[in-house]
């Protein structure tokens, strides 16, 4: 089976033998994926002209009907999501919730939030500001959606979340989609793909879908489109540097890797409610989706003292846990996507392993239950730790994008601060106390370098979001090697499809166009 690209309204299968897509767990072949003799640069032509032009006669409340109706029929077809998220992905329940449940719950809010910014064509931002003595010429600020194409180009461990974060805000904003999913793990975005265009629910050039490699698509990118990236930092420098999208100021979002920490307080001794949490939330973290979230503690920051304690609490829940085929239902750990991810975890661990001792794992011939190691993609659960913190280098660098993390010792607070900007950049920090001074001390310290940060003390206990959750109330993304770009935050999320402009003139003709606005203090509500 070759799944079809949808390009300027029709299905067209690309040429060539293709890239296969495969069976985490048995290395069988379940799909293929072809770019090849796509016609890239008139599919986003018909995206900008046609789907660009029917979406913006439309107003948000009528564009955010069509997130519901999608939602629907997403919803409808959840199952077969789940179906392939076990076969492409490996995904046992848990983890095919996280990004199936994920993707409806972030569609099903932002037809909701949508609503909210009701008749608009524009969003109006601002008084207007008088530039005259006899105010007979003034000036108003504006948003108003791009008329050019959003460009999605997905990393392969959320194919249903990452499809749906991205589009449910350009939809809403007016801005017609063109999406490219990681290979290893298109068929799902390409089934939900599917399922809209067959119920009909977007005009004709609102969506297109492109599998396979992303060949050129940059090199067609316009002034008005707008290029949303999530992946590896390696590849993000390369889209960052097309000398097209350079030359054409086009906007460009990258959601890179990023080397995440939990930090454990001073206060929070063995045995205690909060040490306890933070236990739970990095097993939770190195086991769910196998590891394979950006998000995911790839750094546990200690008190030297805890080091030990930390270590064994956390081996001690590792051991408990099954690792194989997500089709035994005593498993609980499944496997990364593929040979080339495993590989890459291996070599990564090699890494890691030279300056920092392994507590839990790290047997690269460890036998997966119910799964053939040799064909199989299944990386132990392994922790190590390290003394080092300063002097470490691969622990602050390596993102090891499978079921790892590394104990960091540190000494106070301001030690502990240097060792998690080393990190420079992250998506988001954990900080498990009951220390308010401790807590305030460690967010000022860290807060320019992270995208969110999560305080989990006695009285929030078990019910925090999660450290690795992302909610589409709240922002998702993070400054420097984390890739600097924003996502969601609610109706914020729209600025990116949205261009400012101010216009200068008589105050009725500002009048006239604020008549068509929402007001933008909606966006921050
Ligand atoms: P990747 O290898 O960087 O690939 C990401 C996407 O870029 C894929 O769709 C890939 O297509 C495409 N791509 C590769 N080379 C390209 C090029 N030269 N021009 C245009 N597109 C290109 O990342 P991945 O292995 O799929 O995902 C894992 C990484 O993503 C991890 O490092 C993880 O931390 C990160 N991630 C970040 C976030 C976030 O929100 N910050 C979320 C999820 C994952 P092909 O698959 O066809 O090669």
């Amino acid at each position: 089976m070759k799944l079809a690209n949808y390009l300027s309204g029709q299905w067209t299968a690309g040429s060539g033998s293709g890239e296969p897509l495969v069976d985490p767990v048995t290395g069988d072949e379940l799909a293929r994926v072809s770019s090849q003799g796509a016609a890239i640069g008139a599919a986003l032509d018909f995206a900008r002209s046609r789907g660009g032009a029917a979406l913006r006669q439309l107003s948000y409340q009528q564009r955010a009907e069509l997130l519901a109706k999608i939602a629907d029929v997403l919803t409808a077809n959840r199952d077969d999501y789940f179906r392939i998220s076990l076969l492409n992905s490996g995904a046992n329940q848990a983890d095919a919730s996280f990004d199936v449940d994920g993707a409806l719950y972030t569609m099903k809010y932002y037809a909701r939030i949508g609503r909210a910014l009701a008749e608009g064509k524009l969003v109006k931002e601002g008084a207007t500001i008088p530039l005259s003595k006899t105010n007979v010429f003034a000036a108003q600020h504006f948003l108003t959606p791009t008329k050019g194409a959003a460009l999605f180009i997905n990393a392969f461990n959320f194919p249903a979340w990452g499809f749906c974060e991205k589009a449910a805000p350009a939809l809403l904003s007016g801005v017609p989609i063109v999406v490219k999913p990681a290979s290893p793990t298109a068929w799902l975005t390409h089934k939900m793909g599917e399922d809209i265009v067959k119920a009909g629910i977007l005009p004709e050039g609102a969506m297109s879908m492109l599998c396979g490699s992303a060949r050129d698509l940059l090199d067609h990118a316009r002034e008005g489109d707008v290029v949303c990236f999530t992946g590896s930092a390696d590849t993000a420098t390369r889209i960052r540097s097309n000398p097209n999208a350079l030359r054409r100021s086009v906007r460009v979002n990258i959601e890179a890797d990023s080397i995440n920490s939990a930090i454990l307080g001073p206060d929070a001794a063995p045995g205690s409610d909060v040490f306890d949490l933070l236990v739970k939330e990095v097993v939770r973290e190195m086991t769910l989706k196998a590891g394979q979230k950006c998000t995911a503690i790839r750094r546990v920051l200690v008190p030297r003292a805890r080091l030990k304690a930390a270590g064994e609490a956390i081996a001690a829940r590792l051991k408990g846990m099954k690792v194989g085929n997500p089709r035994n239902a005593e498993t609980q750990v499944g496997p990364v996507v593929n040979k080339a991810q495993q590989a890459a975890c291996f070599e990564g661990l090699r890494k890691l392993k030279q300056e920092c001792p392994v507590v839990f794992g790290g047997d690269e011939q460890f036998q997966p239950v119910d799964a053939d190691a040799q064909k199989a993609a299944f990386v132990q659960p392994t922790l190590l730790a390290c003394e080092d913190g300063a002097g470490a280098q691969f622990v602050h660098d390596v993102e090891v994008f499978g079921p790892a993390a590394t104990l960091v010792a540190y000494d106070g607070a301001e030690d502990l601060i240097a060792i998690a900007r080393r990190g420079l950049g992250s998506l988001v920090a954990s900080i498990f106390s009951n220390d308010a001074a401790f807590i305030r001390h460690v967010v000022l310290g860290i807060g320019d370098l992270h995208g969110r940060i999560l305080v989990v003390d006695s009285a929030v206990g078990g019910q925090h979001t999660g450290h690795g959750n992302v909610v589409p109330s709240c922002l998702h993304g993070g400054p420097g090697r984390a890739g600097g770009g924003e996502e969601l935050a609610g109706l914020r999320a729209l600025l990116l499809y949205h261009r400012r402009f101010v216009v200068q003139g008589p105050p009725s003709c500002l009048a006239d166009l604020a008549g068509l606005a929402a007001d933008a203090s909606l966006l921050y509500a």
